[in-house]
């Protein structure tokens, strides 16, 4: 874990500090993420009770298990959250929300056969992980829509 980062959105509407953010990013190529993201969903996760985020976010129930959340003045990406189930409680706050990506490194992308045709992304050390493992891995995914 990191000391204190502060982050905020495109607009700076929403602004973000926490003291708990890891320093290590997945990536994921499940289609849920990649509607959100815009052609891909980053995060880097971080301990609920250490994020303080002030501002007009907005939250939308992506699946029975998780919610996406956003500034609502100019679409910021800004959490992942698992709501229900067995990661209740798991937050990931959007990398680019930091400079420097808050200093963390992409170390896994998951669903990572489901990326498109067209592009592929790559770090230094990077775990690649397919839907199949994925979804192996984390059985209770099945009982919701993928995350
Ligand atoms: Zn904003
Ligand atoms: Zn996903």
């Amino acid at each position: 874990m990191s000391p204190s980062k502060q982050g905020h959105c495109l607009c700076g509407a929403v602004q973000v500090q926490v003291d708990g953010l890891a320093d290590e990013i997945s990536a994921c190529f499940c289609d849920l993420c990649m509607r959100f993201g815009g052609g891909l969903q980053m995060g880097i996760e971080a301990k609920p009770d250490t994020v303080r985020i002030t501002g007009p976010v907005k939250s939308h129930r992506s699946s029975a298990l998780a919610e996406r959340a956003w500034c609502d003045d100019c679409g910021s990406p800004i959490w992942f959250r698992y709501v229900a189930g067995r990661d209740h409680g798991y937050l990931e706050l959007s990398p680019g929300l930091f400079s420097n990506a808050g200093d963390a490194r992409l170390t896994r992308v998951v669903y990572a056969d489901r990326h498109p045709d067209g592009y592929w992304i790559e770090g230094h050390s990077v775990a690649h992980v397919s839907q199949r493992d994925y979804e192996a891995e984390n059985p209770h995914l099945n009982d919701g829509v993928a995350p």
